[in-house]
């Protein structure tokens, strides 16, 4: 294993090193051979006089490189790199792996470079530094949230990835099961049910950082197939509990990441007033110059309309889990005043974006029969589809409310990435392809078989 990263060098002058990395741009003099040798953590350049001269490198192979921190000549510092002051004497070169020729430039932003191409390489587009950073901010900004919910007795429960539908108002995506050949796993849209279930358990404060999967149709500012939610739930809680709860846990954050937020605490719009001031139910509360500085701008929206029609009668406008506002609860249950029942629903939004959402659910089990008899599902739909929850809320389940946040965006929020691909690993690209990996691909006629599927496309 190395010892250092090149970042910690300047505090080694005159010192001897061993140093590992990519040669991110090397430069062929008569008497020397420049290499800028990049590791995660920063560039410095590496001088090579003629002992080692012999060796032929070439950009991004991958270097071992023994010599001595020298402090540069004042006029050769490179005030633009923080190693800039200094340079190392290579003593010894080795070449440790060849690269063959890149199919993409790794030291550019990457903006520039057709998307599809990036994704394929992934592995090399990831070498860039601004998507490094982005990688780092990101488990930092993921360990600070855990922190702050560990610290206030929440426990992270996983929960299960095959499972059954779950409607956050996208399409599934569905696995065969073998052993039961015509039968379906959906992975969940989210844990909803879940953590609902997990409150009926008595866990009373859960949270994960949940994987959850969609296929929507794509949209530019969204991940297509699978996203990183902030899954939140509360047991005894009023609505605005959760939203103060979530309120002082981002600001807390972004304190201790030093995240500017624009105004504490959070403005809070009610649904109708967002409507005849923005015009839509996401906005951007900053001025010009607060956009220039990535200042970020959170505000609340809260007393949505339950139920919108569609050609054949009612739906949901955010989760049919969720509890009617106290005063619209007889009319739920008598199923009057249907257009006019307001929901507990409270969504978060930064920037522009919906980052988050969430609601007090039905905790009596008559309420979410009504909102599923509303939405014209049949005695028996209801019963084979939501048959689980409805009962298990009937054994004592406490009152309880929760969130969701889209971690992903609020990175793309936070770092100033107007895609949220590039605050992701190893995204899909907009068409549903995996990076790197070619999925989805064809399976073998055998395993077909073996689930009892046969293709007609
Ligand atoms: N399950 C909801 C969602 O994923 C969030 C919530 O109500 O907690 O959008």
């Amino acid at each position: 294993m190395k010892h250092f990263f090149i970042s910690e060098l300047t505090e080694k002058i005159n010192q001897e090193v061993k140093l590992y990395g990519w040669a991110q741009s090397v430069r062929k003099h008569k008497e020397v051979i420049f290499v800028d040798l990049r590791d995660r953590s920063g560039v410095v350049q590496v001088v090579i006089t003629k002992a080692n001269q012999e060796i032929n490198i070439n950009q991004e192979d991958v270097l071992y490189i023994k010599g001595k921190v020298k402090n540069r000549p004042g006029n050769f510092v490179n005030k633009n790199l923080p190693t800039g002051s200094i340079e190392v004497e290579a003593s010894e070169v080795k070449i440790l792996n060849h690269t063959r020729p890149l199919p993409l430039q790794v030291n550019t932003s990457g903006y520039e470079i057709n998307e599809e191409i990036r994704l394929k390489y992934r592995f090399l587009d990831l070498r860039r530094p601004r998507l490094f950073r982005n990688l780092q901010f990101r488990c930092r900004f993921i360990q600070t949230i855990r922190e702050f919910f560990l610290e206030k007795g929440f426990i992270e429960v996983e929960t299960p990835i095959l499972s059954e539908a779950t409607p956050e108002g996208a399409r599934d995506f569905i696995v065969p099961s073998r052993l039961q050949p015509g039968n379906f796993y959906a992975l969940p849209q989210s844990p909803q049910q879940y953590k609902q279930l997990l409150m009926v358990a008595g866990i009373e404060r859960y949270f994960q950082i949940a994987r959850c999967f969609r296929d929507e149709d794509p949209r530019a500012d969204r991940a297509y197939g699978e996203f990183t939610q902030l899954d939140v739930e509360i047991s005894f809680v009023s609505r605005d509990e959760v939203m103060k709860m979530i309120e002082t846990m981002i600001i807390e954050v972004y304190e201790k990441l030093k995240i500017p937020i624009k105004e504490k605490p959070f403005p809070i719009f009610t649904y109708q007033q967002t409507m005849r001031k923005f015009g839509a139910d996401k906005f951007d509360l900053r001025t010009e110059k607060e956009k220039e500085k990535n200042i970020q701008a959170f505000a609340w929206i809260i007393d949505f309309p339950f139920f919108k029609k569609t050609n054949t009668g009612w739906t949901f406008t955010h989760n049919p889990f969720s509890s009617p506002k106290p005063e619209f609860m007889e009319d739920l249950l008598t199923k009057r005043n249907i257009n006019e029942i307001l929901t507990t629903q409270y969504d978060l939004v930064c920037n522009g974006y919906e980052v988050g959402g969430g609601s007090i659910r039905n905790h009596h089990p008559e309420a979410l029969k009504a909102v599923f008899e509303i939405m014209g599902l049949s005695k028996d739909e209801i019963e084979s589809k939501f048959g689980h929850i409805i009962d298990a809320l009937g054994y004592g389940a406490p009152p309880h409310g929760g969130i969701a946040l889209g971690i992903d965006r609020l990175l793309a929020c936070v770092l100033n990435e107007k895609n949220v691909r590039e605050v992701i690993a190893m995204p899909m690209t907009s068409g549903g392809k995996t990076s790197v990996m070619n999925a989805p691909s064809p399976v073998d006629e055998e395993k077909l078989k073996e689930l009892g599927i046969r293709i007609s496309v």
